[in-house]
């Protein structure tokens, strides 16, 4: 028998990255340098010069990061850094991060705010567009600014972070909107801010009765697993309940350290679940992202929703046709675990909302029985109640009866 921690290395498939100290610009670090969160952070890369001394950049990457500096800007921690194959442009974890000059072509249909989210803003930095939950992003900094992001309008020059009056205005209209029973921490990146200033935030959100989970959702157990420490889960845990959502895309990125991140939170009491993005290329194989489905639910993290991939400006080479999205979900649903089966879902533009997408499972549907096909495609009957005075909500009389409001 395997042990556990045997078990759990065997996920990633021991893809550690690249030793940093075979890399000439950190030939010099401490591993408790590299350990440290706050060492990562200070020291993410952002220039070219310093880009070009990790990896051999193509003409295009080139031009992209030249272009990124007027734009979108890039940053990489260096620990997805040494994660990046310096000799593959192709590499599913250097296309998320390094900038392409795909990134400047423009299409008539791309909006800067593709979901409309600063229309639904009732107060700066809080989105509240569905009936009982809400969005509040905390600032406008990611240690990794992932190249096909949906909110590539928020970074830039100038860093942002919610103020203290920020935080109180938008706690204050959550207290005078109790319908809202679940509110979200994003950004940018909500796990950039320090644990004291985290505490304060959650504790004040906290006091307010009406809500009843927390969510954070965050790129750390990715980009900086460093982050996930002990103390952080702590400060997370008393909380409680809150979920945290994380962001994997690809099987590699699952190293040792991003599963350790991952078992910190699980272990200190945490529920973790996963979005992933569908991006051409990187990810878009069933084979893929059935490996990638699975060694999630390894790690005890749970494949929460598949995104198609929004319409931000300069995004398009990352986009697959809806159907390509629709097929992936057929070749998993029923073919494994319904845990390692995310929701595939397509955020509407300009605001809609997100909408669920899959194949279609019903053949037909007639007043006795409704006609299925399964994941083999084999036929199915299921007949309809018999007793038509039951009260089943798709009889037209009972339906008659109530007012449906
Ligand atoms: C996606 C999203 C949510 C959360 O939606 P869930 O389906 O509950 O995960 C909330 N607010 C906004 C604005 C969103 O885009």
């Amino acid at each position: 028998m395997p042990t556990q921690d045997a078990r759990l290395q065997g996920i990633g498939n021991g893809i550690e990255g690249r030793d940093f100290r075979d890399i000439p610009l950190w030939r010099d670090v401490s591993s408790e340098q590299w350990n440290d969160w706050r060492w990562q952070a200070r020291e993410c890369v952002q220039d070219l010069g310093a880009l070009e001394q990790i990896m051999a950049l193509t003409a295009e990457e080139r031009r992209g990061a030249m272009a990124a500096e007027q734009e979108f800007p890039f940053s990489i921690t260096p620990y997805y850094a040494a994660l990046c194959d310096p000799d593959d442009p192709m590499c599913p974890v250097r296309m998320q991060a390094v900038p392409h000059v795909a990134e400047t072509r423009r299409m008539p249909f791309q909006l800067r705010d593709p979901l409309a989210e600063d229309a639904h803003m009732p107060v700066p930095g809080l989105v509240h567009r569905y009936p009982d939950r809400a969005l509040l992003l905390l600032n406008n900094m990611c240690p990794v600014y992932c190249r096909y992001c949906l909110r590539k309008r928020l970074t830039g020059e100038v860093n942002e972070v919610l103020s203290r009056a920020g935080i109180e205005r938008a706690v204050a209209y959550l207290r005078a909107h109790p319908e809202v029973r679940d509110v979200i921490l994003s950004g940018g990146e909500p796990l950039y801010a320090a644990d004291a200033r985290l505490q304060e935030v959650l504790a004040a959100l906290r006091g307010v009765s009406s809500i009843e989970i927390l969510r954070v959702h965050t790129r750390m157990p990715v980009v900086m697993p460093q982050r996930i420490t002990p103390e952080l889960v702590r400060v997370l845990r008393a909380a409680a309940p809150l979920w945290l959502v994380t962001h994997f895309n690809h099987p590699k990125e699952l190293t040792p350290d991003a599963i350790a991140a991952c078992e910190r939170l699980c272990d200190g009491g945490i529920p973790v679940s996963n979005q992933t993005v569908l991006l051409r290329r990187v990810n878009s194989s069933a084979r893929i992202l059935k490996e990638l489905f699975h060694k999630l639910l390894m790690a005890r993290v749970r494949p929460y929703y598949l995104h198609q991939c929004d319409l931000a400006e300069g995004l398009e080479a990352f986009r697959t046709p809806v159907a390509a999205g629709i097929e992936i979900m057929e070749q998993l649903q029923g073919w494994t675990s319904g845990l390692a089966v995310p929701r595939f879902v397509i955020d509407c533009p300009s605001g809609g909302g997100k909408v669920p997408m899959g194949p279609e499972y019903v053949v037909s549907t007639a007043p006795d029985e409704v006609t299925l096909r399964n994941f083999q495609q084999r036929i199915y009957h299921y007949p309809e109640p018999q007793d038509r005075d039951c009260t089943c909500p798709y009889d037209a009389r009972w339906f008659a009866r109530i007012d449906l409001g």
